[in-house]
Order: C-alpha cells, then sequence, then structure tokens
C-alpha cells in the first residue's frame, strides 16, 4: 500500500531541523527524538514546504487512526511549522541589532520598495517586494524599522483599498505575518514596541478595510481583512492587552460606516461579514473571562443591534 519512499536528500533534512530547531512544531517539547513528516502525505514531495519536524508522539497523532478523536490534518500541521519557524526566527534575529547607519541605509530602502509596489502593475513582482519587507521586519526589525514599514504598509491600504484588490488581499495576509510570532506569553513576550507594532498592523488593516467598503466594496477583501482582524484580536486575548483589542475593533467601526451612507446601507454582505466576524471575537472574548466592559459593548453592538 504505501508508496515508493525516495530517500530525503541529506541537504533537505538539515536545512529542515535546522529551521525547527530540532524540535517538534507542535508541543515544541525540548530535546525529543523527531522525525521529518510529509505534510501532504506523498512521500516523493520532499519540498521544504512540505516537510514538518515532529517528535514521535505528535506523528502518531498526525498519521494514526484515533477513534472519534480527529487527528491532525495537513492544513493544521502547516499552520505549526510555519509559526514554529517563525517563532526560531524571531529568537535567533533578537540577537544581532544592526547597526546604526545599516539601519538608516534600510529605513531609506524601505520607502523604495514602497514606491516600487505602487509603480509596477505586476502583481507577482509586488508580491515579492512585500515578502521582501517582511524579511526585513524579521530578520533586521527593530522598533524604528518595523514602524517604517508599518508606515509603508499604511500608505499601500489607502491605495490598494480604493482600487487594488489584488494588493488589498495580500496585504491584510502580511500585516498579520508582521505579528504572527507572538502566539502567547509562555512562547514569546511582548514588550511595549511590541504592543506598538501589533496595533500599528490593526490600524493599516483599518485603513484598508475602511476604503475597501467605501469605494470597492470587495468581499473577498474585507474577508481577508477580517481574517487578520481576528488573528490580531487573539493576540491582544492572549496578552491581555486591550489597547490591542481596542485597535482591532476600530477595523470593525470604522468598515461598519463606510457600509452605509447615514440610513442607507451601500454594503450589506460586507455589513453581514462584519456582524457575523465580530460575533466570533465577542464569543471567545467571553469565554476568556476577560472583562474589557467597553470592547465588549462595542462588539455586541455591532453583531446584533446594528444588523438588519
Ligand atoms: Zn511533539
Amino acid at each position: 500500500m504505501s508508496k515508493e519512499r525516495p530517500p530525503l536528500p541529506l541537504g533537505v533534512a538539515d536545512e529542515v531541523l535546522y529551521r525547527n530547531e530540532h524540535t517538534c512544531c507542535i508541543c515544541h517539547a525540548p530535546r525529543k527524538h523527531v522525525q521529518t513528516h510529509h505534510i501532504d502525505g506523498n512521500p516523493s514531495n520532499n519540498k521544504i514546504a512540505n516537510l514538518a519536524v515532529v517528535c514521535l508522539d505528535c506523528h502518531s497523532l498526525v498519521t494514526g487512526a484515533h477513534g472519534l478523536g480527529r487527528q491532525y490534518g495537513p492544513g493544521e500541521v502547516r499552520r505549526y511549522k510555519k509559526t514554529w519557524e517563525q517563532i526560531v526566527l524571531y529568537r535567533r534575529r533578537a540577537y544581532k541589532p544592526p547597526t546604526r547607519t545599516v539601519q538608516r541605509e534600510l529605513i531609506g530602502q524601505i520607502d523604495v520598495i514602497i514606491c516600487q509596489i505602487l509603480a509596477t502593475s505586476d502583481h507577482k513582482r509586488r508580491r515579492e517586494m512585500l515578502e521582501i519587507l517582511l524579511n526585513l521586519h524579521l530578520w533586521r526589525g527593530t522598533p524604528q524599522i518595523d514602524r517604517q514599514i508599518i508606515a509603508g504598509f499604511g500608505h499601500l491600504a489607502f491605495m490598494s483599498g480604493m482600487d487594488l484588490p489584488r494588493l488589498a488581499k495580500e496585504l491584510a495576509a502580511k500585516s498579520w505575518e508582521m505579528c504572527w510570532q507572538f502566539i502567547g506569553p509562555h512562547e514569546v513576550k511582548l514588550d511595549a514596541s511590541d504592543v506598538k507594532l501589533v496595533a500599528g498592523c490593526a490600524d493599516v488593516v483599518e485603513t484598508l478595510a475602511h476604503f475597501n467598503c467605501m469605494m470597492q466594496q470587495d468581499l473577498a477583501v474585507l474577508k481577508a481583512a477580517l481574517n487578520t482582524a481576528e488573528n490580531l484580536f487573539d493576540v491582544g486575548r492572549w496578552y491581555r492587552r486591550e489597547v490591542i483589542a481596542a485597535a482591532v475593533l476600530k477595523i470593525y467601526q470604522g468598515a461598519l460606516e463606510a457600509c452605509q451612507t447615514g440610513k442607507q446601507v451601500e454594503f450589506p454582505s460586507g455589513k453581514r461579514a462584519l456582524a457575523n466576524s465580530a460575533k466570533a471575537v465577542l464569543s471567545k472574548l467571553r469565554r476568556s473571562g476577560l472583562k474589557w466592559p467597553k470592547i465588549n459593548r462595542e462588539l455586541h453592538a455591532i453583531t446584533y443591534r446594528q444588523t438588519s
């Protein structure tokens, strides 16, 4: 039954294990024996993106039969892999901040890249340049550099919210990727400049969602923005930072306002998507036991009272 299994090239195995710090990407338990798992179930697909490092216990939860319990699906494993590799990267880069001269140079480059993203109409090129900015954040990010990237994103959010839906969707996703190393206080600390980074990403998404609802009314763009909003709200909840939750709340309020002129709803499907997303966020907030009365009240208003 089992498919032919070509050996994993040594260089690929080394690279994957190094990127994962030889540690299981699901449970992160230190110094356990690990294996490389083919996420898509195809043993000859030895691309790094298809290989997850898992310990023997987690591997059996990924591949074995579990009666009524659900096993880890490929999408889930991919997410664990991505998140864990980002954490490893983040920890490593934290040791080597760039010098002041390098930093000044990088800040100048960020502006140039933002201008290039707007100047080209080649979507693939745009995506590559957004990826470069993300890598700058991951490898060389300092509060100054991150601020500059977020300012650039804000500019792109305005322009793409108006009439560049593909860029807008990409930007919504990248705004989350800027923050996804914050997966919980037990894993990664969040200091004051990190809080500003997360809130800054929420502001980017607010601009994007607002102008999208007002001008393009593209439901896919709004959903991408709401997906990021929900993730950023999770970060606020995990770290118990109301200021992050408040920044996310503004995404909902700004977009809702832009869906209508006076009492006339101009973008009904957008309004429904906003209500559904706010409902999901609200129910997680209630289950978390955090108080945050103002945020609770406002989310409730978006979910119920204003839904027509
Ligand atoms: Zn494990």
